[in-house]
């Protein structure tokens, strides 16, 4: 037996992306040890918190991850928070090197006045409440109201609109918590407007899911007559190869529009392009929310949306906004204030430009909080590769 003392490295965060790091590296070095650090009483991330409750096959990724827990020298920590319980110099004096993977938490407002009314919620604070994530147990949700409004044009907002307009009784076979059963079945949305700031070929949805939206019985969709007379730039930026899934989603929605309307459609989904929201105005919960139409101006591929100076107002009782995410800073490490992701070099945390030695960040902290939790394994492969090359290089040196 060897008597060499083991390697031990740290991860933050034990969401896909901690997960998939400590896959990469327990993979090819079975002699590591890894300790992954989380700040909730419960791994996963997003995939447990996040992911929408009536999507049981996306959470059966958990599976890969129970599979990577169940490796020698896998240690995972629950309940340490990283900056507050234990320093990132603690972390450092104690492992050769540390991974962060604490993610984007930080959600992206729209600072427009009213934003702050009960009942204007953030996409994420609504999943997280969904799932029942311990920081929303206690949030008052409510859908007392014939028409709520969505900011963004995601898969996020997709999720919503699929819960808001599912039969209560089809939601019973989905772990959602139980104050979401209980309110979700009270519902009184029948409206759902889904609002973008740019048009349907600039949408991120992907092409599945506004397909799996599509089947679901008893929803008429409305949709912006724009889909249907898109710009020769617009047009152009269709024909490039690599727009596979923005083809997709305008072909899906000129599908909608051109259904036939059913005779009892339980929820009605609209979708608006062009329009950017201005103010939402109530006084107990939101009544109207102003929208200014917006035009689009730039190259194929390039297109800004440019507000025209017309307004749109839309009677609405509950808002939510799904615009996207930012990461949070943890002391004693660098992060850029602009993009929101901590800065990086070939997957090494810089410091003042300089790459922090054995520091690396892998997942939505680093590339910003885009794209599929897939898109993280792959990242998680990257990282480790400059992870086992910095580790080799040190050793041939020393
Ligand atoms: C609402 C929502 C729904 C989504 N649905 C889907 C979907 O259906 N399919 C799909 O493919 N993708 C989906 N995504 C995207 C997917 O969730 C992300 O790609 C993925 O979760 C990013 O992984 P991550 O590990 O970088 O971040 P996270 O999943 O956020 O994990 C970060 C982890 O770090 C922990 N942490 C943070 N700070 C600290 C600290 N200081 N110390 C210790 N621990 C810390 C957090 O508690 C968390 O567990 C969704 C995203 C959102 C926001």
């Amino acid at each position: 037996m060897s008597n060499t003392p083991k390697t031990r490295v740290a991860i933050i965060g034990a969401g896909p992306s901690g997960f998939f790091m400590a896959e990469e590296l327990l993979r090819h070095d079975n002699s590591l040890v890894v300790d992954i650090f989380e700040r909730l009483h419960k791994p996963y991330g997003l995939l447990r918190y996040g992911v929408a409750p009536d999507h049981p096959h996306t959470r059966r990724i958990i599976k890969l991850m129970e599979h990577t827990a169940a490796r020698p020298g896998f240690n995972l920590r629950l309940g340490v928070e990283i900056g507050r319980d234990v320093t990132i110099d603690e972390l450092r004096a104690n492992y050769s090197a540390v991974f962060v993977a604490t993610g984007a938490e930080v959600v992206r407002s729209l600072d427009i006045p009213g934003e702050d009314l009960p009942c204007v919620y953030s996409a994420r604070a609504f999943a997280a409440w969904a799932n029942g994530h311990p920081d929303h147990l206690n949030d008052q949700v409510d859908f007392d109201t014939e028409t709520a409004v969505i900011i963004g044009n995601g898969n996020v907002s997709l999720d919503i609109v699929r819960i808001l307009s599912r039969d209560p009784a089809a939601l019973e076979e989905f772990e959602f918590s139980p104050a979401a059963k209980e309110t979700l079945a009270h519902s009184r949305v029948r409206n759902i407007h889904v609002i973008g700031r740019r048009g349907p070929a600039q949408a991120a949805f992907e092409e599945k899911e506004l397909l799996e939206l599509g089947e679901l019985p008893n929803v008429e969709f409305r949709v912006d007559p724009i889909v249907m007379m898109l710009s020769e730039t617009d047009e152009r930026e269709l024909a490039a190869p690599d727009a596979d899934r923005a083809r997709g989603i305008v072909e899906t929605l000129r599908t909608f529009a051109s259904r036939s309307k059913g005779e009892a459609a339980r929820t009605v989904v609209s979708f608006d392009f062009l329009r950017r929201p201005l103010a939402i105005k109530g006084t107990t919960r939101p009544e109207e929310i102003t929208l200014e139409l917006c035009r689009l101006e730039g190259d194929a591929g390039e297109q800004r949306a440019l507000p025209t100076g017309a307004l749109q107002r839309l009677p609405c009782g509950v808002v939510f906004v799904s615009i996207g995410q930012r990461g949070k800073p943890i002391p004693g490490l660098p992060f850029d204030d602009v993009e929101g992701v901590i800065p990086t070099k070939d997957h090494r945390v810089l410091m003042d430009g300089v790459p922090l030695p054995d520091v690396y960040a892998v997942g939505w902290l680093k590339r910003g909080a885009h794209g599929l939790i897939g898109n993280n394994r792959k990242d998680a492969m990257m990282t480790a590769q400059a992870y086992f090359a910095n580790r080799q290089q040190k050793h041939t040196v020393s």
